[in-house]
């Protein structure tokens, strides 16, 4: 038997918190069910674990952009119902059918890939349609693009409506996303609910019978309950981080950030002043000094631009990244703090023992938190507690 070869760093995923925030979410939600939208590897928090603790915590429906995701969750052999939204011509429709995965679908041509997938599988195919009340991306098109011609959401409906009386397909759900969530008070939040009531109201003329409605994502549950419809679809809430400072922080609502980062203390060394520290000597130390090398790069989703600007705590204080980040380590200047090779550097975690959170990482960097969750990649293992 060979032994397991550690890695000097781990992502500790808290599946308790993530049950715990479903939790929250779904008071949020009042009546309506939850959506957890587990894409992009549970936003780096591992497909699986997250999407069981999901599900442990109250969640009644799991969300993917790819059908690979989706798949992978049933052959993990999670049976709940399952939307996946995002496909490009040749996607593969007919593993969804028999995998009984919902297909968002956000064109014509999507639809026919799905029904003949469902012909050619012989059972009836689970659709939600896709409407873009004014985001811009995907989803079929709510308004006519000059006045005259019909829409894309109108000719969408119709057809899938054509297509149910053929049993190929059967239409579940109906939903959108919204634009500005993050900015409640931004126009087009209001908008778009009173646009999807319209879509919504278009294709039960037509005579579709959805299960399921839904828009709001984790801002819209957690500021606009008017928008909760019969499901709220939360991604980045689930994992305790809340999308925009001005939204309110994931304090403010009971949220626990799920995802620590945490490496070990590689080479730590005396230098004296006056040394520059990693390429290109961005940083240049100011007296004689403890430098710590960190076993953690912008391969493994540290990003470069964390160089100089965002904080690790090490032996219970925070310090900044000195100099660059490089591919698999950055160093840090530690100053006299006693840290020793094996100690553990805490990148982020929930806050809670004074290491900086994903948000904090965010600011510093200038991006956005779920930037930072996801791309922790799959060089660095899981810890599920
Ligand atoms: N619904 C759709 C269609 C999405 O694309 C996403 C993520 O981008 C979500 C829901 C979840 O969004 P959030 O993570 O902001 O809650």
């Amino acid at each position: 038997a060979t032994t397991p070869v550690p890695f000097p760093a781990r992502v500790v995923v808290d599946c308790g918190a993530i049950a715990a925030n479903v939790g929250v979410l779904r008071e949020h939600a009042g009546s309506a069910g939850v959506m957890a939208v587990v894409k992009a590897d549970a936003y780096g928090h591992g497909l699986v674990p997250a999407a069981q603790a999901a599900l442990a915590g109250g969640a009644s429906w799991l969300g993917v952009a790819q059908l690979t995701e989706g798949l992978a969750l049933r052959a993990a052999g999670v049976t709940a119902p399952v939307l996946s939204w995002l496909h490009a011509p040749g996607a593969g429709f007919a593993a969804a059918v028999r995998a009984q995965i919902d297909v968002g679908v956000s064109a014509v041509w999507m639809l026919e890939e799905v029904a003949a997938a469902a012909r050619e599988v012989g059972q009836t195919a689970r659709v939600q349609l896709k409407v873009d009340t004014g985001l811009g991306r995907n989803g079929a098109y709510q308004f006519s693009p000059d006045g005259v011609t019909r829409s894309d959401w109108s000719l969408l409906v119709d057809r899938a409506r054509a297509l149910e009386a053929e049993e190929a397909v059967r239409v579940t759900g109906l939903f959108t996303h919204f634009a500005y969530a993050d900015a409640p008070q931004h126009p087009t939040v209001l908008a778009q609910q009173e646009a999807f009531a319209d879509a919504v109201a278009l294709a039960e003329r037509a005579g579709l019978r959805p299960d399921v409605r839904h828009m709001s994502n984790s801002a819209a549950t957690l500021t606009t309950p008017a928008a909760a419809w019969d499901l709220v679809r939360p991604g980045l809430a689930v994992y305790g981080l809340t999308p925009a400072p001005e939204v309110g922080s994931s304090a403010d609502f009971g949220l626990v950030p799920a995802m620590t980062a945490i490496a070990s203390a590689s080479v730590v060394k005396r230098v004296p002043a006056g040394q520059g520290v990693s390429y290109g000597h961005t940083y240049t130390t100011t007296s004689p000094t403890t430098l710590v090398d960190v076993p953690l790069g912008y391969a493994d989703g540290v990003p470069r631009h964390a160089s100089g600007v965002a904080e690790v705590l090490v032996a219970g204080e925070r310090r900044r990244i000195a100099g660059r980040v490089c591919m698999d380590q950055f160093v840090v200047d530690v100053g006299d703090l006693p840290v020793s090779a094996g100690d553990d550097i805490v990148l982020f975690g929930p806050g809670t023992r004074g290491e900086p959170t994903a948000q904090d990482w965010a600011q510093a960097i200038g991006t956005i938190n779920y930037e930072i969750v996801t791309r922790f990649g799959p060089r660095v293992p899981r810890e599920y507690v």
